[in-house]
């Protein structure tokens, strides 16, 4: 590893670190920390820092409460937008019991357990994410509207705003935080963002994304913006997603890279992607969370709707970029940023080792445009949709042993049964589209 414990003690030191953020990610991919001061720097190294979990949603039992953080060393950093006297640093934790043992309801060590298996296998996965985000306007009380500072579309270079520099400072605080800033634009729609980091391996990446949430929304209030991920916020124009990019890496090369194959793909990337199509519905509660998730899935906002993958076209379900070589890798694009993302890359890669190891068959691609597809022409190619609503979303993974596998039962049970409780509540609401076609009418 890059970092000794005598190193963080050291770079707090010499920095003058005042306060240390103790970081874990619950189940349902909130960021939770507890802070500490330099004081008790030690007793943290020393993975002695305690917390309560009951208060913690979906993640312990009160009687089973203490949880143990265990930092991992490489993962810390000093925020660079908190003050430069007395400075902020967080270490990302792993969570333990107090028997010793990774704690079943953290979605960290789901993610670590699925990354071994791969490696049993001689298997990296190395994970590009592609992070959609909307900048808001604020109120006086620092609530946000839903009105956007800009009237910009994809990749428009128009009259400095202040969506432009807000995602420019988000850009330099990330790459002082180690982060390789690829690429940064404007998305489809107004208010629309995206800022894509180099990709790295699952643990990384999955890291990365909470960071990069954390430092967006921060630099977005300096900015007096309100930065959501929030799959859907508006009615008739793109939602957010998170395209998650994979590839594999054996013996120091990448896996799915075949040049006698007419896609310059491997067999090994064809078993990994029908493995994602054969699970994909059973992962999509895990992939597409929330109710408002599947409010991005339809026709007509570049969001996919149907389980199909294509070299050629970008409307599917699963895409190959053009990239050949050691960029060769497949872009899963139903994920939105409101997921998980340890839950997330520990699904899908079991999902395609699922695929590796039982040779699964991958359907044919799909080349036509299946938005202009009639139903009857699907089905005769064995199209299928994603589920369209979070409960049928919950009802398939409640299927899945894949799912159940990977999560562990504490988690999937507990997963599935706040997910059931948040489409019940959703379901009984009267919504102002009800109000509007009814009440008049009957
Ligand atoms: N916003 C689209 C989505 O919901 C993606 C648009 C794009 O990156 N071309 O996935
Ligand atoms: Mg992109
Ligand atoms: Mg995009
Ligand atoms: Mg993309």
């Amino acid at each position: 590893s890059k970092y000794s414990k005598q190193d963080i003690i050291n770079l707090v030191e010499d920095n003058g670190v005042k306060f240390i953020r103790l970081q874990f990610t619950d189940i349902f991919g909130a960021l939770k920390n507890v802070a500490i001061t330099d004081k008790q720097l030690q007793k943290a190294l020393n993975n002695e820092c305690m917390f309560d979990g009951s208060s913690i949603e979906g993640f312990v039992r009160i009687e089973e409460s203490d949880m143990y953080l265990r930092p991992d060393l490489d993962s810390f950093v000093i925020f660079p937008w908190r003050p430069q006297q007395g400075k902020v640093a967080r270490l990302i934790c792993d969570v333990y019991s107090p028997d010793g043992t990774p704690f079943l309801g953290d979605p960290r060590n789901v993610l670590k357990d699925v990354i071994k298996e791969a490696e049993e296998l001689g298997y990296t996965l190395n994970v590009g994410p592609e992070c959609e985000f909307f900048l808001f306007e604020t109120d006086d009380k620092g609530q946000p509207k839903l009105e956007t500072q800009d009237q910009g579309g994809y990749f428009d270079l128009g009259p400095v705003d202040l969506g432009e520099n807000a995602r420019r400072d988000m850009s330099l605080m990330l790459e002082e935080m180690g982060f390789e800033i690829e690429a940064s634009h404007h998305e489809v729609a107004p208010g629309q963002n995206e800022i894509d980091f180099k990709y790295s391996d699952a643990l990384t990446t999955a890291d990365n994304i909470m960071t990069f949430k954390l430092v967006v929304k921060a630099i977005a209030q300096r900015h007096g913006l309100y930065a959501t991920f929030m799959p859907k916020p508006i009615l008739g124009i793109n939602g957010s997603g998170m395209h998650i990019n994979m590839s594999l890496n054996k013996d120091g090369k990448n896996a799915f890279v075949d040049e006698s194959d007419k896609l310059g793909l491997s067999e090994t990337a064809y078993y990994f992607i029908a493995g994602l199509m054969k699970h994909i519905k059973a992962m999509a509660a895990i992939t597409n969370p929330i109710v408002n998730s599947y409010k991005r899935l339809v026709a007509g906002y570049e969001a996919p709707v149907y389980i199909a993958w294509s070299a050629k076209n970008r409307s599917p379900l699963i895409r190959v970029p053009a990239a050949r070589g050691a960029g060769t890798r497949i872009e899963l694009r139903c994920p939105d940023p409101s997921a998980n993302p340890y839950l997330t890359l520990a699904c899908l890669l079991k999902a395609g080792l699922d695929g590796i190891k039982n040779k699964l068959q991958v359907p044919n691609s799909t080349e036509k445009n299946i938005f202009e597809m009639s139903e009857e022409e699907r089905l005769e190619l064995g199209i299928e949709n994603l589920p369209s609503s979070l409960e049928e979303a919950i009802n398939y993974m409640k299927q899945s042993e894949l799912v159940k596998e990977t999560l562990g039962t504490h988690i999937f049970n507990n997963y599935v049964k706040a997910k059931q409780l948040e489409w019940d509540q959703y379901r009984t609401q009267i919504s102002q589209w009800e109000i509007d076609n009814y009440l008049k009418k009957y």
